[in-house]
């Protein structure tokens, strides 16, 4: 693995030379998305507290509250010579603030396939586990120049234990660890952590135990489960608990592939997809999606659809089982 200490060098001289920066995100943020915007904007703000430094997102999200909100919008005429990061989005279409473009110059930092590069700088590293990851090398890097405490690490903690499934995919590696080691050693509250990420109403459990009882498996072995707004509605659900259902899924046998499927307010159904051993990205890409080899999303816009999503899974579940031994 190169080490990149070219752009990561670029990045932070890029930042040097502005004196407001503007940090986004995608939307519908993940733990990754929330974390590292706002552990980088904590340490750009303690590092150079001259520097006027936001977060500024069009989407706004109750999850992973417990990290604090986001900025308030700020008047156009402040982009035009500010340095906009986005962070964690791999194409402009993604972007949460679409003000992005009115900046001076862009920086993207990433972790997903580069399907369609963007920015003035972009430092990409698509077999890390987390962006959070690579904040954490940044800081370290530079650890003469840049300062990170205990409130900007807990933010980056947390993506790096949501985006890594509690460390536990395969992108793990020994640098992760050691980058959530350098996190531990300022202090974060794990116990803390944890619980705000764990615990939930008891609605939820409910939900969860109907879902066991409905979720399917298909011949070769694709688990899934369509969330309908009358199942979120009657479990009392947020989108963001309706959209954890895929978790669920994720340890029945010989189900190497799994699909969670949830209807959107607006009745689109987002598809969230997942597997072991053989990757699905271009399933999601083939129904205009994308993602991480193993860890997806796309939206599909009709049963019919769905139900031909599935089928497709399937076949590539029969495809790999043919080729393949070893899988559980
Ligand atoms: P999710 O299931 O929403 O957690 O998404 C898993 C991964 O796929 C995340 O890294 C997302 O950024 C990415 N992803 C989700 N939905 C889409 C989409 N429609 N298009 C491209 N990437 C997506």
């Amino acid at each position: 693995m190169t080490d990149n200490f070219e752009i990561k060098k670029q990045i932070l001289d890029k930042i040097k030379q502005y004196d407001r920066i503007i940090i986004t995100r995608h939307f519908r943020p993940d733990g990754d998305a929330i974390g590292s915007t706002k552990g980088l904007a904590r340490m750009l703000k303690l590092s150079f507290p001259q520097k006027e430094v936001y977060v500024l997102n069009e989407d706004s999200s109750d999850y992973l509250a417990f990290l604090g909100g986001e900025d308030e919008p700020i008047d156009d005429e402040k982009y035009a010579d500010a340095l906009v990061i986005v962070c964690d989005t791999a194409t402009t279409d993604r972007i949460s603030n679409k003000k992005y473009s009115l900046g001076k110059e862009l920086v993207k930092i990433d972790h997903h396939i580069d399907v369609k590069p963007y920015g003035d700088l972009s430092w990409v590293e698509d077999e890390r586990s987390s962006l959070c990851e690579m904040i954490v090398d940044f800081w370290l890097t530079f650890k003469d120049e840049l300062t990170l405490d205990k409130e900007g690490a807990t933010c980056i903690f947390t993506g790096m234990v949501t985006d890594s499934g509690r460390f536990r995919f395969s992108s793990v590696d020994g640098d992760t660890m050691r980058r959530a080691g350098a996190l531990l050693d300022l202090g974060i509250n794990t116990e803390w952590i944890y619980a705000n990420l764990n615990l939930d109403d008891f609605n939820v459990f409910k939900f969860e135990s109907y879902v066991y009882k409905k979720m399917k498996v298909t011949q070769n072995g694709v688990a899934y489960i369509y969330v309908d707004k009358a199942m979120q509605k009657r479990f009392k659900l947020t989108n963001e608990q309706a959209s954890n259902v895929v978790s669920y899924l994720d340890s029945i046998k010989g189900a190497i592939v799994w699909l969670a499927f949830i209807q959107n307010v607006d009745g689109n159904i987002r598809v969230r997809l997942r597997s072991r051993f053989t990757t699905i990205n271009a399933l999601a890409e083939k129904y205009g999606g994308g993602g991480h080899d193993m860890a997806c999303g796309a939206t599909v816009h009709s049963k019919k659809e769905m139900k031909q999503m599935i089928v497709d899974a399937d076949e590539i579940v029969k495809n790999y089982k043919h080729d393949n031994t070893g899988w559980l």
